[in-house]
């Protein structure tokens, strides 16, 4: 049996992000988005093919360029510079990344900020670029435990974040300030897609977890379905299937929030033909 977990396809905030593409292309204008504006390269590269521009860089921005910012969001100085070039700027940063964001600004006016996620994610380096004071981005328990003793924290998550992570670190936090403020950042989609997943996970023989090799989300979805279901796989398209897997009986299938339910449908029917196939 081969099973679609629910919750898997694209989340609201990637969904809304590449509505606001099409509206802009729509339109007839001139569309570059600033990174690429979702985690996954199948879906960015149909957008170029569609005359949508990836920059990396604000120099490379037009003046009659329709700008959009990605589902993620961009560091102040960053988006202030891009609004100073592009002739139109269409902000697309997800609603719950945005207050992400404006939890980093407000808990760090009178705390030192910690953000729970990786420092490298550009949703992260976007939220610490709001930050009034000091802050600390940690991704592990141990990172948390090591921080210096503060009088106050505040503390935010990155929103695909692991809800064990954040409350582990909150409770290590504890022994590290006078005065602990925490705000859980971590969006619903996620917190429904990874109990959806586990829950297929604890039954399956083999797991897939279908999303871009760049998907921070799609590879810790993979770690979370690993402590349930050892054989776990990461894959982008069904090209990543390995052979082992065409003899499970029972496979689980789930999916990254920047994963359309076209990729996940296509791997579950790429999977029952081969089975088929070899009857
Ligand atoms: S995973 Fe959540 S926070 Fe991220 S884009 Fe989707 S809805 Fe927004």
């Amino acid at each position: 049996m081969v099973t679609v977990s629910e919750h898997s396809g694209f989340c609201f905030g990637v969904r809304r992000a590449l509505e606001l593409v099409k509206k802009a292309c729509d339109a007839g204008k001139q569309v570059a988005a600033f990174g690429p504006i979702i985690h996954n390269p199948q879906v960015v590269s149909a957008l170029e093919k569609q005359g949508v521009r990836q920059l990396s860089l604000p120099e490379e921005v037009q003046q009659d360029d329709t700008l959009i910012i990605r589902t993620h969001g961009v560091e102040v100085e960053i988006a202030a510079d891009l609004k100073r070039r592009a002739g139109e700027v269409v902000d697309a940063t997800c609603p719950f990344v945005a207050k992400t964001h404006r939890l980093a600004k407000k808990l760090s006016e009178h705390s030192s900020l910690v953000v729970v996620g990786d420092a490298e994610h550009p949703e992260v380096r976007a939220a610490v670029s709001n930050a009034r004071g000091e802050y600390f981005i940690v991704s592990s328990i141990d990172e948390a435990r090591y921080l210096p003793y503060r009088d106050s924290y505040g503390v935010i998550a990155q929103t695909t974040q692991s809800e064990t992570l954040f409350e582990q670190v909150l409770d290590a936090l504890k022994t590290r300030c006078r005065l602990l403020r925490a705000e859980n950042t971590i969006c619903s989609a996620t917190h429904k897609r990874v109990k959806a997943a586990v829950e297929l996970a604890k039954k399956v023989d083999v797991m897939l977890v279908v999303g871009g090799n760049n998907s921070a989300n799609t590879a810790r979805l993979r770690c979370l379905c690993t402590a349930y279901c050892p054989k776990s796989y990461h894959i982008e398209t069904e090209d990543g299937i390995s052979a082992d897997c065409f003899e499970a009986e029972n496979i689980g299938i789930t999916a990254g929030a920047s994963t359309p339910i076209e990729h996940v449908n296509r791997v579950r029917d790429y999977i029952l033909k081969r089975k088929n196939n070899g009857k």
